[in-house]
């Protein structure tokens, strides 16, 4: 154990397992993340990697990735490898890669071991009638008419059950506990049904399938795993986590502990809830940079360490609360400014013409790469008397406070000359097609002998040398930050916002982008930090924007 963590500042977890450890409870702590292969990781699975590796990382412990896999209905391979290669990305080692679905023999084991104690029962009766006869929180439960069957007629039906002698819902295998019990997940529980479906890594060896609560603890104990880290929602199931755990004999006692689960604002974190996404085409797929899945998020341009940052940040606690999804921009917007290459892109280009500049002359600029760092040095820039500016960096009739260029205005371009607005060219309809300008020599950026100040800096590129290149902007999935503030009689769809995703085919990017490969990283000067899609070529160069410069998460410190 690492002896020189301070016990001050460390989380509710971190304590327990100080604890645990001081008093010898624990030797080595060892921990496990249990995703059910039903669909692709979110952000809020990042937090319980996060914490679950983490733990394992701070107290010399270990770490299972575990698949959840005791539900062969939903559950695919294509799941499983993609949250292989998304816990891999985020940086983590497990100790074993686990699958519950081999464990099926030893559950049957612990299952015979409660029956032959009296303690568990075969039920004859529907999946509506158990439901009925549950009672309510005000209400005792009523016990099944099936309770009392002798321990040799169970384990007879248990085996019929195994070996396929019932149809699916004929019967269920329940645990036997209390039907008058305050806590409703301890009113005898159904632990095994029949399911006649070959599962995914387990194959056709069984038709009866365990489900969740009698499972997780005996995963948790067949690993060793001390401690047991879920969503709060489980907290009123630790009961019967105990109790499935107290009533066989098992190589290992584990426990289990509840943090608040992550929730982000105009998204909602449920696998469930992202296929149906998915499935309706409301979106690309898993990896829509859009998702607040971990593959999307990595399509959109974040780093592993930004999530694990974030992560880090929000911290662990018991109180259920929504975390403001612009402090995740935050998080990756302050790394990016630390290590983005700048370059210059007009996203919706016009034409300016300087007029006073020879024509075919091109010219040959430094540029620094990232004024935060001068390792990332310098990179040369072409000018010339064709360029673009951005369509918003001009205005005919500006306020008085507009400081970019307008007529008889003046703004320098980045990394060259000031300009100055002389002619506006119009179309036949009256769009602005044209800008003319005239430029002051003696105005070169680093050798600037003009003694002249302007306002506003522009960015650009030279008509010549520009390339061209398709930038997806992207806003929020939906317009309600918070998802469960749905008017009553609404679906999410009615939330969709319309704008989340735009595409921008005309933009022009400096030629130094040529050397982009996918997913590496930029800062588009003056627009935000943009990735190169992993579907980018140099023959059809494709970016999308991570995050806009404008930091609304400082805004809201501030204001606070
Ligand atoms: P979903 O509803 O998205 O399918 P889940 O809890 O059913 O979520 P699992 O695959 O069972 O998904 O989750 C694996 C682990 O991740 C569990 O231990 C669960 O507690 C944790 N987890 C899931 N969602 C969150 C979240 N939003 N915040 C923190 N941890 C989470
Ligand atoms: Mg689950």
């Amino acid at each position: 154990m690492n002896m020189e963590l301070p016990e001050k500042g460390a989380n509710f977890l971190e304590q327990i397992i100080i604890d645990d450890l001081k008093s010898g409870k624990v030797k080595t702590v060892a921990t496990r993340f249990p995703p059910e292969p039903n669909g692709y990781l979110h952000i809020g699975h990042a937090k319980s990697i996060c914490l679950n590796f983490g733990l394992a990382e701070k107290f010399n412990g270990t770490c299972n990735l575990r698949f959840d896999d005791t539900n062969p209905e939903k559950e695919e391979p294509e799941y499983e490898n993609a949250i292989i290669r998304d816990v891999e990305w985020l940086g983590f080692k497990w100790q074993r890669l686990c699958y519950a679905s081999d464990y099926f023999q030893q559950f049957y084991e612990w299952a015979i071991e409660l029956i032959s104690q009296g303690k568990a029962y075969v039920d004859h009766q529907t999946a509506d009638e158990i439901r009925e006869n549950r009672g309510t929180l005000t209400q005792p439960g009523i016990e099944s008419p099936y309770r009392n069957r002798t321990v040799e007629e169970n384990l007879y039906l248990f085996e019929k059950m195994k070996n396929g002698g019932f149809d699916e819902g004929e019967c269920v295998l329940r645990a036997k506990i209390d039907m008058a019990h305050p806590n409703l997940n301890m009113r005898d529980p159904v632990i095994y049904r029949i399911l006649k479906k070959p599962h995914y890594h387990a194959g056709d060896n069984w038709c009866i399938y365990p489900l969740y609560d009698f499972a997780h603890g005996y995963e948790d104990a067949i690993e060793g795993i001390t401690h047991s880290i879920c969503t709060l929602e489980f907290e009123n199931h630790r009961p019967l986590y105990d109790w499935f755990l107290d009533n066989v004999s098992i190589p290992s006692r584990p426990h289990q502990y509840e943090f608040a689960r992550l929730n982000l604002s105009y998204t909602v974190m449920s696998k469930r809830f992202l296929l149906g996404l998915v499935n309706r085409g409301i979106v690309s797929g898993w990896d829509d940079p859009r998702m607040p899945t971990i593959s999307g998020l990595r399509r959109r341009g974040y780093t592993p360490s930004s999530i694990r940052r974030f992560c880090d940040e929000i911290g662990v606690s018991r109180v259920e609360s929504i975390v403001d999804i612009e402090f995740l921009h935050h998080v990756i917007r302050e790394e990016l400014n630390q290590t983005a290459t700048r370059v210059m892109a007009v996203l919706r280009p016009l034409k300016v013409v300087i007029d006073n500049y020879p024509e075919g002359k091109i010219e040959e600029l430094v540029a620094d790469n990232n004024p935060e760092d001068p390792d990332y040095g310098t990179r040369i820039i072409q000018f010339s008397r064709n360029i673009f500016i951005e369509q918003e960096d001009f205005m005919e009739n500006p306020p008085k406070k507009f400081f970019r260029l307008a007529p008889g205005r003046e703004v320098r371009l980045k990394h060259a000359y000031i300009i100055t607005c002389q002619e506006i060219v119009k179309d036949s309809s009256g769009n602005i097609v044209e800008v003319h300008c005239t430029y002051d020599p003696n105005s070169r950026s680093g050798s600037d002998l003009s003694g002249r100040k302007v306002k506003g800096t522009l960015h650009w590129v030279a008509e010549e040398v520009a390339i061209r290149a398709t930038v997806r902007l992207y806003d929020h999935l939906f317009t309600l930050k918070n998802l469960s503030d749905m008017e009553e009689g609404k679906t999410y769809s009615d939330y969709l916002n319309p704008d989340s995703l735009i595409t921008l085919d005309h933009c022009l990017v400096e030629p130094s982008i040529t050397q982009a490969k996918p997913l590496d990283r930029f800062q588009f000067l003056r627009q935000g930090y943009f990735c190169a899609d992993i579907d980018h070529t140099p023959e059809k160069p494709l970016f999308n924007r991570i995050v806009s410069l404008k930091d609304t998460w400082a805004k809201i410190q501030k204001r606070e």
